[in-house]
């Protein structure tokens, strides 16, 4: 692939914080952004070049974005396959369409990591309560029951534990299409968080330790304490799904630690929550090397600055930024978003503690 050089236009589908710091990479890198999305004043807004607010059904709205800039990427995967299709007829986009079918199904994304050879949780298809008993029955209980479509931060999921309960749940998930998964007693839940470039090169990140709070991811930390065979294992497995999906861009997995062996949980084909301290922490940011990635640009080093933690600043937790300044050490981010409310990411808040003289 020829590079895109600096000076050209990134189209990014999604407005969040995700798409605002990929944009401050991209300017760092002397790139302009354009982002589209549905919502208006989107956080990514205040920091780019340009703003489409229009549906992602909205053909014209979509040819014009596709016309104005030199290569699409999108910061959620919630993008309607459809969209990108279009935008694919007219520009490069990555991660391809394909990657992102894969991680917009929790049943098709399973199946993808058992055929890449990685562990999962026992799961199975569910699209009526005789699945559901079958299921249960199959794996046991507890179960996670999951839609398989627009699930995030534990939305769209109940724990069963009961399996008179089981079509009441799937019930209470809308009756749609889902998947029983077997509840994983893990022992820590981390992420590995790879790039792959247009070039076939990969790039990882040591993998994070992941901690949530009421589902919702409270703190991550680099590099998670795990020995080097699990850390290693995990890397492969990122690295064989950036392969199998012919992947450009970062892609970040989530996985279960269970004894002596790493399980997926899920992948999204984006830049990710568990990767912000890497904007202080590591020699390249996972932005950067999103940037980078989806440029034909070649990846950066992924090597650590020191220990690195991030803790989220979640709904009122934000108002803490005056206190936060005052503490040394402290890369406070704030994302601009006007309204505080409860469960919202709001901003976050990275720590890196340098290497000690002698360690190493
Ligand atoms: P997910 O939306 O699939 O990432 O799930 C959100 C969180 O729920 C995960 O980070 C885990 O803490 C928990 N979780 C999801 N699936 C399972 C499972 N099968 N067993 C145990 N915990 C789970």
């Amino acid at each position: 692939m020829t590079p895109i050089a600096p000076g050209a236009t990134i189209g990014i589908l999604g407005g969040g914080q995700l798409g605002r710091m990929l944009s401050q990479a991209a300017a760092n890198l002397g790139y302009r952004c354009h982002i589209y999305c549905p919502e208006a004043e989107p956080p990514a807004g205040q920091v780019a070049a340009g703003v489409t607010t229009a549906a992602y059904e909205d053909a014209a709205a979509l040819d014009a974005f596709a016309a104005a800039v030199d290569v699409v990427t999108y910061e959620f995967e919630n993008v309607p396959a459809r969209a990108v299709e279009r935008l694919a007829g007219h520009r490069p986009v990555h991660p391809n369409a394909g990657a992102l079918a894969v991680a917009q199904d929790r049943l098709v994304e399973k199946r993808f990591a058992r055929d890449i050879g990685a562990g999962t949780a026992p799961f199975a298809p569910i699209d009526s309560p005789a699945d559901l008993a079958e299921a249960i029955a199959g794996i046991g209980l507890p179960a996670v029951l999951k839609t398989r479509r627009f699930g995030y931060d534990g939305k769209g999921q109940v724990l069963l534990r009961q399996a008179e309960a089981g079509e009441a749940a799937w019930r209470q998930l809308g009756a749609s299409p889902a998947i029983l998964e077997g509840f994983v007693d893990f022992a820590m839940e981390i992420s590995v968080i790879a790039a792959r470039g247009s070039d076939g090169a990969i790039a990882a990140y040591p993998p994070i330790e992941n901690r949530h709070v009421d589902h919702i991811l409270d703190r991550s930390l680099v590099p998670a304490p795990i020995p080097p065979a699990l850390a290693d294992q995990a890397t492969e497995v990122a690295g064989r799904m950036l392969e199998a999906l012919d992947y450009v861009g970062v892609l970040a997995v989530e996985l279960f630690v269970v004894g002596d062996a790493v399980w997926v949980n899920e992948i999204a084909p984006r830049v990710h929550n568990s990767g912000h301290w890497s904007i202080e922490g590591a020699e390249t940011s996972q932005f950067e090397q999103h940037i980078r990635a989806i440029c034909g640009l070649p990846l950066g080093s992924t090597a650590l600055r020191g220990q690195a933690e991030m803790h989220n600043l979640i709904g009122d937790a934000a108002s803490r930024w005056p206190e936060l300044l005052r503490e040394p050490g402290a890369h406070l981010h704030l994302y601009g978003k006007s309204e505080i409310r409860p469960g919202r990411k709001m901003g976050h808040v990275t720590y890196v503690r340098p290497p000690a003289d002698g360690d190493g």
